[in-house]
């Protein structure tokens, strides 16, 4: 039996409490959506007026130079890439996953074509996360070259799979629905077996699971900021490219920022050497910049703590509602094995919406994916051990009350 004293002898005990200090969260909620959209960081407030009033209002262009806003998506490349296990000069930040996905696919594609020219299969999971597949569809239609895309029911379908002409898979190191957390080396191992290369999605798994893309022999990857990083709504994303592979092909989005001289303003394109030829036009600068803020937090505190720490808090609700809410119909659709479990924790229920909705209006905020999958992020850095006993009561209070029939309930926004 877990107790409410229990919950706050644990956060008594948290050697990660004071990290909330550093997020600015309203009064009063538990805040269980930062796999969506991370929490803000108190100092991003500072450090938007600083670059706003400063480097744009006072030093105007010149902050290109100055402030090195031309350097920008490298010199955070290599602050995020200490949190994925990539060298420095191998990642970049820049433009969004959905984009980041055709770069790298277009790379790793022809880098397949010129070595094994009769594999045309494209992987990816049925329950990616969709952008993913869209991208790879209208990357196969736009080059038209024959490639097909298949889709997997998950990593026991991979084998299977493996034993045709693959050339590239997809494949996100954390399932966004089901919190299902891929065995990275264990994976490339196979793939690579077979001669296909691997490219991950770490939109679920960036800042909420240690990974070394180096050391399981990863060949690219990308990923959000402004989910468990906390670099703010829509904030660019991540890219890596294993170094074996960087300089061997450019990326068909060849615009001046990936040029070896853009200021040459030469007639032809010319990749960078290096991983800045996966960039393409001018940056959201403000934006970006405070993807600092976020990352700067992680980098106090250490991947395994947090790691240690999410799965004490995804075990304690698992096991919360277990203990409190069993008869209520919800089924666990994350891994129990520590192994295979990411950082988020997901049930479905007949009336997950309505249920999810309930609990926004009782201050607990998870969010709702179809099909009737009810999804709570666990962010350790401003999370702690009473905050999943209280979302828990009030998913009980929710369910003994019926107060989820609330018709409202029932009204859909645009975003889900
Ligand atoms: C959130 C998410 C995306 C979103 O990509 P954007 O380009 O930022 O819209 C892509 N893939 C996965 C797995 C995600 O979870």
């Amino acid at each position: 039996m877990i107790t409410h004293e229990q919950c706050l002898y644990w956060d008594k005990e948290d050697e990660l409490k004071h990290f909330k200090d550093e997020f600015a969260l309203p009064k009063d909620i538990v805040y269980l959506d930062g796999n969506s959209l991370g929490a803000r960081p108190k100092n991003s407030l500072n450090y938007a007026q600083h670059i706003i009033t400063q480097e744009w209002g006072e030093d105007l262009i010149n902050s290109w130079n100055k402030a090195d806003w031309w350097g920008l998506p490298v010199r955070l490349g290599d602050k995020v890439g200490q949190l994925i296990g990539a060298k420095q000069g191998e990642t970049v930040i820049s433009d969004s996953t959905t984009l980041n996905l055709f770069k790298v696919l277009s790379a790793a594609v022809k880098i397949q074509a010129n070595k094994y020219p009769e594999r045309k299969i494209i992987v990816a999971e049925k329950d990616a996360f969709p952008t993913d597949i869209y991208i790879i569809e209208g990357f196969i239609d736009l080059i038209n070259q024959g490639y097909q895309v298949e889709l997997i029911d998950g990593v026991s379908d991979l084998d299977r799979v493996l034993e045709s002409e693959v050339a590239v898979v997809v494949l996100s190191h954390v399932n966004y629905r089901t919190g299902y957390f891929y065995d990275m080396a264990e994976i490339n191992t196979k793939i690579h077996a077979k001669n296909a290369l691997i490219i991950w999605d770490l939109c679920h798994s960036v800042g909420a699971v240690p990974m070394d893309l180096n050391a399981a022999n990863s060949d690219f990857a990308i990923g959000c900021t402004y989910k468990y990083l906390n670099g703010g709504p829509g904030s660019p994303a991540l890219l890596w490219v294993n170094p074996k592979h960087r300089d061997e092909f450019w990326q068909p989005l060849s615009g001046w920022w990936g040029h070896r001289k853009p200021f040459d303003m030469a007639q032809h394109y010319e990749p960078a050497k290096g991983i800045r030829r996966y960039l393409c036009g001018t940056q959201p600068i403000i934006s970006m910049s405070l993807i600092e803020c976020g990352v700067d937090i992680f980098l106090k505190a250490s991947m395994q703590k947090i790691r240690e720490k999410s799965l004490k808090l995804t075990d304690l609700f698992i096991d919360l509602v277990n203990q409190e809410c069993s008869e209520f119909g919800f089924e666990l659709i994350t891994p129990t094995d520590h192994h295979y479990r990411g950082s988020h924790v997901s049930y479905q229920h007949p009336h997950g919406y309505e249920i999810i909705q309930a609990l926004i209006a009782r201050g607990v905020i998870g969010d709702y994916r179809e099909p009737e999958v009810l999804r709570f992020g666990i962010t350790p850095l401003y999370l702690g051990y009473e905050d999943i006993w209280n979302a828990v009561q009030h998913l009980k209070a929710i369910m003994q009350h019926n107060e989820w029939k609330n018709e409202s309930y029932l009204v859909r926004g645009a975003v889900t």
